[in-house]
């Protein structure tokens, strides 16, 4: 019934996350409230990292895309349980060095660093950049020259062609993406020539992100052998033997009873055996494998609180049951229609016998969290729960009708805590300037 294991129900028939009543902590933190379980995050990294060690000896390292969800504390459990850190941006760097992160273990991506940010990353040590594009291999060369640094270990990031978003992934070529280097066009290797004779960058490595959401297997196989395949053209072409392969994130997550979890270790072993069999044939060594899992880490472990307000039946229409939050803490459902399971978390152990749409607060007729989904019967007071919000939600938030983000509350063997403070009003008008006289 749950799309986690750190949720239940209780014997008042209340939704439980980590052993703790969720409306019992609306109580105690009010509403909207995100609320996470470490327990169930750290069990999510070491899936990954037991796995890599499991079928691949280790030989490699998990990087947690913070994106997902970017604030000091998750980066703190992420270099505790051995990870590597993927960022986007100066805001993600700077989060991950102030919470104490290891420089070496983070990876900068992007497809549109700017300088300053490049030079931010250089002057901080991250372990590697991950190139976008031809200008960005130009920007790089000109600010390690310009701080002085000899060797920048550089990935490329590749458009392997593949398109996994389609429910039968099609190795498509497909070259229309904002992402990366194409590997039809030839633009793929003549970045990794010029990467190859610039003085200061060191390439070691190619990366690749095929989609995300993915619970097939046979995309990452198809991407970690098209991927070999250039490792070995390159190598004949330049006799340079690259040494890392990263094969981005993606993994699915179930958000509601009908998508099944799928254990990644199926995902690594499957891509192992492809890339064992590549080497082999291509004469290859094996390679250092990197992952990237976004979204698998916290997505599961976390749920939003909301109360319920006005419940507006329009007959043979439909049912809105409105809630205090809605697109400023999660626009997924708005922005492409994400899926959402909802259940009244003090009703949480009946049958959820109505169809209803849950509309937010916002003033968007869009401003919708789910359409015709089942749900208890709900009036107002009651605490709904949506489930699976661990990523994207608080990251992609905004202050849309100057409403404050919600906090994020961390509970860990039966206590609770909070680890990002909700805004106040004050914060909401923090940044203006009101013109004096
Ligand atoms: C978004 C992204 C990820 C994480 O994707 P998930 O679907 O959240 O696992 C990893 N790598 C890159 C380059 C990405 O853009």
């Amino acid at each position: 019934m749950f799309t986690a294991d750190c949720l239940n129900i209780n014997e008042k028939g209340r939704l439980t996350i980590g052993g703790l009543d969720t409306v019992a902590l609306a109580g105690e933190y009010g509403t909207p409230l995100y609320v996470m379980d470490e327990t169930q995050i750290r069990q999510n990294c070491r899936r990954y990292t037991q796995a890599l060690e499991r079928c691949y000896d280790g030989r490699g390292m998990v990087l947690y895309a913070s994106k997902a969800l970017s604030c000091k504390e998750l980066c703190r459990i992420a270099a505790q349980e051995n990870l590597g850190l993927d960022v986007v941006s100066a805001g993600e760097l700077h989060t991950a060095l102030q919470a104490g992160f290891p420089a070496e273990r983070i990876y900068f991506h992007g497809n549109n660093k700017t300088p300053e940010e490049i030079r931010f990353a250089l002057r901080e040590n991250v372990g590697q950049i991950v190139a976008d594009n031809l200008a960005e291999l130009q920007t790089l060369s000109e600010e390690a020259r310009a701080i002085g640094r000899s060797r920048v270990k550089i990935l490329l990031r590749i458009k392997p062609g593949i398109d996994a978003h389609t429910h039968d992934f099609i190795r498509t070529g497909q070259i229309d993406s904002k992402f990366g280097f194409a590997l039809e066009t030839g633009e793929a290797m003549r970045a990794v020539e010029l990467a190859l004779r610039a003085e200061r960058l060191d390439l070691v490595g190619l990366h690749c992100h095929i989609g995300s959401q993915i619970f097939e297997v046979d995309p990452f196989v198809l991407a970690a052998e098209v991927m070999l395949g250039f490792f070995a053209e390159i190598k004949a072409r330049f006799g340079t033997e690259l040494t890392q392969l990263n094969l981005g994130g993606g993994m699915g997550i179930p958000y509601d009873e009908h998508d099944e979890a799928r254990p990644y270790e199926a995902y690594l072993e499957h891509a192992v055996a492809a890339i064992r069999e590549s080497c082999a044939r291509l004469g290859l060594r094996l390679p250092t494998l990197l992952l990237e899992p976004g979204r698998s880490i916290p997505g599961p472990a976390g749920i939003t609180l909301y109360t319920v307000g006005a419940v507006k039946e329009i007959p043979g229409v439909r049912t809105y049951v409105t809630v205090d939050g809605g697109m400023g803490d999660n626009p997924r459902y708005m922005m492409y229609g994400a899926k959402y399971k909802a259940l009244c978390a003090n009703r949480a152990g009946e049958e959820a016998s109505e169809t209803v749409t849950i509309a937010g607060r916002y003033c968007e007729s869009g401003d919708l969290i789910q359409e015709f989904t089942p749900l208890q019967p709900v009036a107002p007071g009651d605490v709904l729960a949506v489930l699976s919000t661990g990523a994207y939600n608080y990251s992609m938030s905004s202050n849309y009708n100057r409403v404050p983000r919600p906090p994020i509350v961390m509970v860990k063997e039966g206590e609770s805590r909070v680890i990002v403070r909700g805004e106040t009003l004050e914060d909401m008008c923090r940044n203006d300037c009101l013109r004096q006289g």
